[in-house]
């Protein structure tokens, strides 16, 4: 229970001073704490899966930014489906504010890359190498000796292993697994930017897994930064139930063959282990607090407590507030409404676009600054230029344009037919001549169609410029 006693208006991990105070957690042990290496497990390997696995010949996941092209499960976006992209973006966005309002951090705990590499991965090696809390506190305060360097440097060297690989699975994802691979049998050293920037990806991921920690979910992650408006009262969060913790006359130490319920005590025997185990350094039993991500190393190391004294399980566990202070069950509150119907519109608007995605765009634009040619015969031409874009993973070939509004004539300017590679851009100019009797205005709109062989593939639209007087 909040009070002025526990109030505070600092970070949990800087001490009055405002310094650092450096988190020895605890190792977990319990039912979710195995659940939650389950999970990890199966997380850490579709992380470093997924940029080698390949769907119709496109990996699975890419990120090129610098390139604007990105895979998501398989599906190629191109620059001109950005649109779709930030879409699916805002789905995600939507979604995981819905998720946040009902289940609070429950991403932040079971899903998020940060906690999963820092608890599973990074900490599990730290307590094999240097031990448990105790062991741990006990080695940062020993002066250096042959030991502590020994363990230090064997620490550090794996944890910059790690970190080495896990940016080359990042980097893979940004420029795509096939040409990190090719940047590998070619040698680093004939790519020096890549392998300049794996060298300062490596850094960060060591940085941050070494030293910073918790406090990127604290200071540095926005996600976590929006708790405070994301829950409510109805909210599910791992929470201390300081009705049964505290009854009327608090918390207290236990005590063999003591009633606490005739002495009016509460459940909580006072033990810390909850606190202990705390990868924010945080005590659950001060409410929900912005440094918590859910990682129920609380909920175990309470559980095992309330076992050994004989009490019921669950004095922390996945909770609301109203839960706890008045009973009340889950309800689908009016904002959790809000959410789902404008995910379940994002979400139509999303599956119906990507269905109705072409396997080609074309573009034709007018040359800016060309009016039209009047040539012999009542002939005008106009010039254009086009851009198409074959989003397979197989070549199109044979392509050639048609006029399928107006009667008249499609002229490559290099080229007649011609093919689009696989994943490519082929563009240049083409010029368009329609006998003025057969235009209806100055700015008929033709419509075009664009074949591969006999087959159309895409149609799109182009104004046609024609004198006034001819109308
Ligand atoms: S309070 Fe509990 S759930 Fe929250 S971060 Fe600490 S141990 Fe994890
Ligand atoms: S682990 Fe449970 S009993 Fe021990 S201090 Fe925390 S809440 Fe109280």
């Amino acid at each position: 229970m909040a009070n002025d006693e526990n109030f505070r208006d600092s970070i949990g991990t800087v001490n009055e001073e405002g310094k650092r105070s450096w988190i020895f957690p605890k190792k977990p042990e319990g039912r979710y704490y195995e659940y939650r290496k389950w999970v990890s497990y199966v997380l850490l390997l579709f992380l470093f899966l997924s940029p080698f696995l390949k769907v119709n010949g496109h990996q699975f996941l890419m990120f090129n930014v610098l390139e604007r092209r990105f895979n998501i499960f398989g599906l190629p976006f191109w620059p001109q489906d950005f649109h779709l992209f930030v879409i699916s973006m805002i789905t995600g966005v939507i979604f995981v504010a819905l998720f946040t309002v009902a289940y609070g951090r429950i991403f932040c705990g079971w899903m998020c890359p940060q906690t999963i590499f820092m608890e599973m991965v990074f900490r599990r090696i730290e307590y094999w190498i240097d031990g448990d809390r105790g062991a741990q506190i006990r080695l940062s305060k020993q002066a250096w000796n042959a030991n502590k360097i020994w363990k230090r440097s064997l620490k550090w060297t794996v944890f910059f292993v790690i970190s080495f690989l896990i940016a080359n699975v990042f980097l893979a994802y940004l420029i795509g697994s096939d040409r990190l691979m090719q940047y590998v049998t070619d040698g680093p050293l004939q790519h020096m930017s890549t392998l300049i920037s794996l060298v300062i990806f490596t850094a960060v991921f060591y940085f941050v897994f070494a030293w910073f920690r918790e406090q990127v979910c604290i200071i540095a992650c926005p996600y976590g930064r929006m708790q405070g408006v994301l829950l409510d009262n109805k909210s599910i969060v791992v929470a201390y139930d300081y009705k049964r913790g505290e009854k009327e006359k608090g918390r207290k130490k236990f005590r063999k063959n003591e009633d606490r319920q005739d002495l009016g005590y509460g459940d909580c025997i006072d033990c810390f282990q909850c606190v202990h185990v705390c990868p924010t350094g945080i005590d659950i039993r001060n409410g929900t607090q912005l440094e918590c991500v859910n990682c129920t190393a609380c909920i175990d190391a309470c559980d095992h407590i309330m076992e050994k004294v004989n009490l019921p399980k669950g004095l922390i566990r996945y909770a609301s507030e109203d839960n706890i202070s008045k009973k009340a069950t889950f309800k689908f509150s009016a904002r959790l409404k809000g959410y789902t119907a404008v995910l379940v519109v994002l979400t139509g608007i999303l599956t119906g676009m990507l269905f109705l995605r072409n396997d080609l765009e074309a573009n034709i634009l007018r040359l800016p600054g060309q009016l039209y040619e009047r040539k012999e015969g009542n002939i005008i031409s106009n010039v254009y230029t086009y851009k198409l874009v074959n989003k397979t993973s197989a070549t199109i070939s044979n392509v050639h344009f048609e006029l399928m509004s107006h009667p008249g004539t499609i002229t490559l300017v290099t080229h007649s037919n011609f093919e689009v590679p696989a994943e490519e851009l082929a563009e240049g100019t083409l010029f368009i001549e329609i006998n003025n009797a057969a235009l209806n205005g100055d700015k008929d709109k033709l419509i075009i169609g664009v074949y591969s062989g006999d087959k159309l593939i895409e149609t799109t639209n182009v104004r046609f410029l024609a004198p006034r007087s001819y109308n």
